[in-house]
């Protein structure tokens, strides 16, 4: 598979330049050059397997021509284990769980992949790499746990101090080995500036190789389309025919892999795009017009993008044609006030535990919902465990959250963070 850049699509580069280089050099993002298939009975086949050999696959049909079999089984097997259950809320709402990862949230799948993918990479042209990332919380404990313990990289986070969760800050900065956090005397848009200038860097460039563990690399979005298949393939058939899901989404790489499943031939009639008040797609989506804004800070704030970077590849995906975006997709927007009254009436209702975002993401099927009869089943992403959000949470449900076993056992460790001022020179001692 060939991967073209939105901004050129006549270079073509390999699976292993566009996951090294992360971004190309124009700034576009990179894209596959053409969307495998999967047929109606390859699908019937695939409703009965586990999701571990689901996403085996999956992969297979992106990776075949460029990865070698045994690598392809390798990096599914050590990504994918842990499974992302269907359950069913009321009536024919289902919640699909992608907080099962180490982490709790849903970008663990994709890290996972990313790192050892990676990983391969290097090793093959005997390289050490050194990946570099700015992180407001999420991103971070996701990438810091993806790629602790994996040969030939060292992984540098950069987090500003004070300004991220307890809970967020055990998972980045606890860890040994090849993990370095270092904490900015700043904000985390000092903390991005800082690793944009590193990566720019043509001096430090030569000296290193250095990458990062970007959200757009593309080694990121394909894995998520492995558990779009794992959400049909547990629905009961009769629920199948007119199924739509709700996403909630802040850069659209999660939602961007459900359009690319659709493609590959996964039968969803609709895709909601549910956001906080940060609603640039939703406006988007009701317009015609795209307008960037700058973020507001929400409850949500996995999802808080004024200008969601995933963007021009859904437009590319539908040839930028306006009519056919809007006819297999549907943006609705919430405030924290109705996510938070909407985490209080489920548990009341249902006695089932939302977190800010999967809550965004609930309310985007039920607004669905009221407004068309004709589904045959209703699933929105869970993408983060309540208890990462206790605090919001316990307010609305009057109850504490229980920890699981894999976040309390971060809770305990010592911290090793490494102080830095927000200062490139002080950065550059800690890369060299
Ligand atoms: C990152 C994140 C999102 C947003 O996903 P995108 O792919 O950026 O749209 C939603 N929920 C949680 C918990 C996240 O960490």
């Amino acid at each position: 598979m060939k991967f073209y850049s939105t901004k050129n699509n006549s270079k073509l580069v390999d699976l292993k330049t566009a996951v090294l280089e992360g971004m190309p050099k124009d700034s576009g993002l990179y894209m596959p050059t053409e969307i495998p298939l999967i047929s109606t009975k390859e699908l019937e086949d695939v409703s009965k397997i586990s999701f571990q050999e689901l996403s085996l696959f999956i992969a297979f049909k992106f990776f075949k021509d460029d990865l070698s079999k045994a690598l392809i089984e390798k990096l599914v097997h050590e990504s994918i284990t842990f499974d992302a259950p269907l359950v069913n809320i009321y009536d024919n709402v289902y919640a699909l769980e992608l907080f099962h990862g180490p982490t709790l949230a849903f970008k663990d799948f994709a890290a996972r992949f990313m790192a050892r993918l990676m990983s391969s990479f290097v090793k093959e042209d005997k390289k050490k790499l050194k990946v570099i990332v700015a992180t407001s919380g999420d991103t971070g404990s996701a990438v810091a746990n993806s790629f602790y313990s994996i040969d030939n990289i060292e992984v540098i986070i950069l987090y500003p101090s004070g300004k991220i969760s307890k809970i967020q800050e055990q998972q980045i900065a606890t860890l040994d080995k090849n993990i370095k956090a270092l904490e900015v005397n700043g904000t985390f848009d000092d903390c991005q500036k800082l690793v944009k200038t590193a990566l720019a860097d043509k001096e430090l460039n030569k000296k290193i190789d250095l990458s990062s563990a970007n959200s757009i690399n593309i080694a990121r979005l394909l894995p998520q389309t492995f558990y779009y298949f794992r959400a049909w393939s547990q629905l009961d058939k009769k629920r199948r025919d007119n199924l739509v899901i709700s996403v909630p989404s802040g850069n659209f790489g999660n939602l961007c892999a459900g359009l690319i499943a659709k493609k590959m031939g996964l039968p969803i009639k609709k895709f909601i795009a549910s956001t906080n008040i940060n609603d640039v797609i939703p406006q988007y989506l009701t317009t015609g017009a795209y307008t960037a804004k700058a973020s507001k800070q929400t409850i949500s704030n996995a999802m808080d993008v004024g200008d969601p970077s995933n963007f021009v590849r859904i437009k590319e995906l539908y040839g930028n044609i306006f009519d056919d975006i809007k006819k297999d997709i549907v943006g609705f927007s919430f405030t924290d006030d109705q996510t938070r009254a909407n985490i209080k009436d489920t548990y009341k209702r249902y006695s089932y535990i939302l977190d800010p975002h999967g809550s965004v993401g609930m309310l985007g099927l039920k607004k669905y919902i009221r407004q068309n009869e004709d589904i045959s089943a209703g699933i929105f992403f869970e993408t983060a465990h309540p208890a990462k959000f206790m605090d919001i949470v316990e307010k609305e449900i009057g109850q504490k959250v229980l920890i699981p076993e894999r976040l309390a056992a971060f809770m305990d460790k010592e911290k090793r963070s490494i102080k830095i001022n927000n200062d490139y020179k002080e950065l550059i001692e800690q890369l060299i």
